[in-house]
């Protein structure tokens, strides 16, 4: 259990790749504050299992990311309740699709602040005790999107491209403070967000679900299978450890391909 001792603040962790991460984490005996919506007794559930695993304390904070000050109170109770993070996975996202001219306001303020502006309040809140500690590791999911675009995802594309920037100027100010930051960059991840788009593709393209799955979601992912939230998990954890203490400003990949093309 090679996290044993440190605590890591991981958002977006109810559902997904944040679940999965989280997982890893627990795995490796770490403290555990996880964040994100869903049914109450379901996150419990995972919350109890999460401890179970870890053999450490676990919490649950529902603090809404568009808030910087939801955010400033859920960084603040982790490190009144479990330590101030040593690790922080910066997850929680959303996506909306539709033309820039066409695209609602409110869905572009609420994809920057929650994809963009709050790994920013996470990243500045949690760096002055990383720093006083000599060792942090900040890892943020990405997406092939931080490097490649889609139509009619221009916010996403827009906060992801932020994040990747964010995450190399942030690298170089604490390059020498033994805290890294990272991005881990995924294409098609199978998650429930992903299923969910899959019985609705099917009816309105008159599509079997083979062709949804090949021919509209893999189009670009030239494996032609989906990235598991257990690879994006093993990654993240590998980030945590020794062996990835010179990895810091980096944008990895992990999509099948799509960005090589
Ligand atoms: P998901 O919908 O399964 O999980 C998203 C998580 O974020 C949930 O726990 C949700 O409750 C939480 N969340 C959403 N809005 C929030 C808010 N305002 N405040 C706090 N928490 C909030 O999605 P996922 O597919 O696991 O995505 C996780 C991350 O991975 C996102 O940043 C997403 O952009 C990125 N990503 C996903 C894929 C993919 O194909 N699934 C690909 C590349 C990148």
């Amino acid at each position: 259990m090679k996290l044993q001792g440190k605590t890591a603040l991981v958002t977006g962790s109810t559902s997904g790749i944040g679940l999965a991460v989280a997982k890893a984490v627990a795995a490796e005996g770490a403290s555990l504050m996880i964040n994100g919506f869903g049914d109450v007794e379901a996150i419990e559930a995972e919350r109890q299992a999460l401890e179970q695993t870890s053999g450490a304390h676990v919490l649950h904070d529902g603090a809404d990311l568009f808030d910087p000050a939801q955010i400033a109170a859920m960084v603040e109770r982790c490190s009144a309740e479990l330590g101030a993070p040593d690790i922080l996975i910066n997850n929680a996202g959303i996506q909306h699709v539709a033309p820039v001219d066409e695209f609602p306001v409110e869905k572009w303020d609420a994809i920057l602040q929650i994809n963009l502006s709050a790994v920013f309040h996470t990243t500045r809140l949690c760096l002055p005790a990383m720093k006083e500690k000599g060792w942090g590791r900040i890892i943020n999911t990405a997406s092939a999107h931080s490097l490649v675009a889609s139509p009619n995802k221009s916010a996403y594309v827009a906060a992801k491209h932020g994040v990747a920037g964010f995450t190399k100027s942030v690298a170089l100010e604490i390059a020498e403070a033994g805290i890294t930051i990272n991005c881990i960059s995924p294409g098609y991840v199978w998650t429930p967000l992903v299923e969910k788009q899959i019985p609705d593709t099917m009816k309105a393209r008159g599509m079997t679900r083979e062709e949804v799955m090949n021919d509209v979601l893999l189009k670009a992912q030239p494996t032609k299978r989906f990235v598991t939230v257990e690879e994006v998990a093993a990654l993240a954890l590998f980030l945590t450890g020794d062996g990835a203490a010179s990895i810091t400003g980096a944008n990895l990949s992990m999509d099948g391909g799509w960005t090589a093309q």
